[in-house]
């Protein structure tokens, strides 16, 4: 059984990393992220209260995010193990979790804050079917035009400058003891997010010797 927990800022592509780990030794991707939208897009209560944190310009609390991962976890239907991403966010959540499952280490994605600033910025939505585009890796045939619905892209609302900044800033604060704790109990693979996907995934199977 293997158990990871994976870290990295915004645009690090964290979440295509998990998912290719998680297709490729049957691991059960925990993504705090992908569990708020799908009980956001299913009206759940889960769902209604994420809704009124966001709506009221809030980010959702560390104790909401920590249940949602405790009872994923309840399911134990992961036989082959898990990569949990989104969680922890602070010491306690990481004691907690550490005391819990013997997990066999951090995957911690880093990415220069410049780089971080390009892959958000360049960022495009479509107003009409919600497709997302980069300006850097998926260009539309057609600036600001959707190829599949023709709509409008424009910029997600929090992703200017000053807010992404505001994220950053408040990501290294949150991150950086959970890290140092991890670091101190298990094995934390420090990995530059900055080349292509394959070589990514590749160099985190090389640092766990996976298969
Ligand atoms: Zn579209």
């Amino acid at each position: 059984m293997r158990k990871f927990v994976i870290m990295g800022v915004q645009g690090s592509g964290k979440g295509t990393q998990a998912k290719l780990l998680a297709e490729s030794y049957d691991l059960v991707h925990v993504s705090v992220g992908d569990i708020f939208r799908w009980n956001v897009q299913h009206h759940t209560k889960l769902g209604a209260q994420v809704r009124r944190v966001v709506a009221s310009g809030q980010l959702v609390d560390d104790e909401l995010v920590e249940t949602v991962v405790r009872d994923r976890l309840a399911l134990h239907d992961w036989n082959y193990g898990f990569i949990v991403d989104g969680f922890p966010r602070n010491t306690r959540q990481t004691e907690f979790f550490l005391e819990t499952y013997d997990i066999d280490g951090v995957i911690n994605l880093e990415l220069p804050e410049s780089e971080v600033e390009r892959r958000v910025l360049g960022r495009r939505l479509c107003s009409g079917c919600g497709l997302d585009y980069n300006l850097i890796g998926h260009r539309p045939a057609v600036d600001d035009v959707c190829d599949v619905c023709q709509g409008t892209l424009v910029m997600r609302p929090d992703d200017t400058p000053e807010a992404l900044a505001v994220r950053l800033h408040d990501y290294h604060e949150k991150t950086a003891p959970v890290i140092e704790l991890f670091q101190r109990k298990e094995f934390v693979a420090r990995i530059d997010a900055t080349r292509s996907i394959e070589t990514i995934q590749s160099e985190i199977r090389i640092r766990f010797s996976l298969p």
